[in-house]
């Protein structure tokens, strides 16, 4: 057994422990504490800077202490901080459901708001559930879920349900109910004999091999689209999104999108479903919702699922679910300028997501430059969610834990040199605020590449 805190001697270790931080080892954590942050930028108590380089668990889209963003939350307090959204709704939140519906893809037209990427997937899983009791042909046996390998949708009971990364979710297994497993749709590790053309009709034909056993059992599918990012920025290929939401419609599946990682323009388009022009029946968005700012999440449902739940009072059809801080006006005030300025245009004329376009293929272009060394395995990911896989160490490394040790170092030799990125696994996650400038983005794969080449001499 691991010393507890208090009796372990470890020279590194936090000196507070009265703040338990989450996926931390407390017993041998390194103190990172942050004072303050501007753009791209933080600052820590002892008045180092690092760059941002995982916006802050992947949520800072528009950089830290923006001033437009300030002010829409200063502005907000002094009209009023919060008020609830069961049975009444404050007007700056519903401005910003009508905003935000309108840049969501297809019919999906309305908005259900929670705090966090987690309860918005829960919420979701209810939703799909209760709409098969109450659409216009009730299937009340379809209460299952299928969940895609590697599958990541939050910490709360639902979402490690459908979890299926072992090392976060195997332990509280004895809580949990069990969706079908699909295929990890990996676009760079296929089956023998499968093509990289091949591979998004062949993974979509497991799915539809358990899609005609189960349909009738099947509430949804439920899917991270394009990326699935905790399970190690795993990219899809072309095509299978678009496969999935055509075998949804015929077997009479709904299709839930979690988009609380690829949302707001991570990928290059406002939603990753919008690179296949795809509309999922309900759609899970949090993090970069309010540009980083404020806890919000949102579970976007279209019309035809809304409906299944309109009737009057005493026929008890309403959704059975809501959160205290759903839909905070502070929260959604931040959340209209957020917006805002992806609307708007810098002095070449290009918007937000055209920059994380050509941004995102610049970053791309000079990572491959390390992706040709030995240790690194794999550069992959979409506009500005790249990761880069990294290989059995190339020398004789001693590693603590031979799993991890290796992207872990590479990020303490990044920090070492101002650079704040944290690693999945042997995976190195490089994903900067939306509104990473070139200079920054070279400067990243700079101090990458002096990390690894460190990490390797030793
Ligand atoms: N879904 C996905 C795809 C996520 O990446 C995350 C968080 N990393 C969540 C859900 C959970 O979001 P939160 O941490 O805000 O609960």
């Amino acid at each position: 057994m691991f010393p507890n805190r208090r009796e372990c001697q470890n020279p590194i270790a936090t000196p507070s422990d009265s703040l338990w931080l989450g996926f931390t080892q407390m017993g041998d954590h390194e103190s990172l504490s942050i004072a303050s942050g501007e753009g791209c930028w933080l600052t820590t108590t002892d008045g180092q800077r690092l760059f941002d380089g995982v916006s802050s668990l992947w949520c800072n889209l528009h950089g830290h202490r923006h001033p437009r963003l300030d002010a829409a939350i200063r502005a907000q307090l002094d009209r009023v901080a919060h008020v609830t959204t069961l049975g009444m709704s404050g007007e700056t939140t519903q401005q910003f459901a009508a905003a935000l519906v309108a840049k969501c893809p297809g019919a999906l037209a309305h908005a259900f708001f929670s705090s966090d990427g987690a309860s918005a997937v829960e919420a979701a899983i209810k939703m799909a559930l209760q709409y098969w009791r109450q659409c216009d042909r009730p299937r009340p046996g379809k209460t299952r879920y299928l969940a895609l390998g590697r599958a990541y949708h939050g910490d709360t009971t639902g979402g490690v349900s459908l979890g299926g990364i072992d090392y976060f979710h195997e332990i509280f297994s004895p809580l949990l109910f069990k969706p079908l497993r699909g295929p990890l749709p990996c676009s760079f590790r296929m089956p023998a004999g499968v093509t990289s053309s091949q591979a998004g009709e062949y993974y979509a034909g497991e799915i539809e091999v358990l899609l005609q056993e189960h349909h009738d059992s099947l509430a949804a599918i439920v899917m991270e689209p394009l990326v699935q990012g905790a399970a190690g920025m795993i990219t899809h290929p072309v095509g299978f999104l678009g496969r999935v939401r055509e075998l949804c419609d015929r077997y009479d599946v709904l299709l839930v999108c979690d988009e609380v990682a690829t949302g707001f323009g991570r990928t290059g388009e406002m939603f990753a479903c919008d690179h296949e022009s795809v509309t999922p029946d309900i759609l899970c968005l949090g993090k970069g919702i309010t540009g980083g700012y404020l806890p919000m999440a949102a579970t976007i449902a279209t019309s035809t699922v809304y409906e299944a739940f309109l009737g009057q009072s005493h026929e008890r059809r309403q959704f059975f679910h809501g959160h205290t801080y759903g839909g905070n006006p502070l929260a959604a005030a931040v959340a209209i300028a957020s917006l805002e300025l992806f609307d708007e245009l810098d002095d070449h004329d290009d918007d937000l997501l055209t920059r994380v376009r050509t941004n995102g293929t610049h970053l791309r272009r000079r990572l491959s430059e390390l992706a040709e060394r030995p240790g690194v395995a794999d550069l992959r990911g979409r506009g500005l969610m790249l990761a880069m896989e990294l290989a059995a160490p190339t020398r004789s490394l001693q590693p603590l834990n031979p799993e991890f040790d290796r992207a872990q170092r590479v990020c303490r030799a990044c920090l070492g040199r101002g650079l704040w990125i944290r690693p999945l696994g042997n995976v190195l996650v490089i994903m900067p605020p939306l509104i990473a400038s070139r200079d920054e983005l070279d400067w990243v794969v700079d101090v990458v590449a002096e990390s690894l080449g460190e990490v390797d001499a030793l």
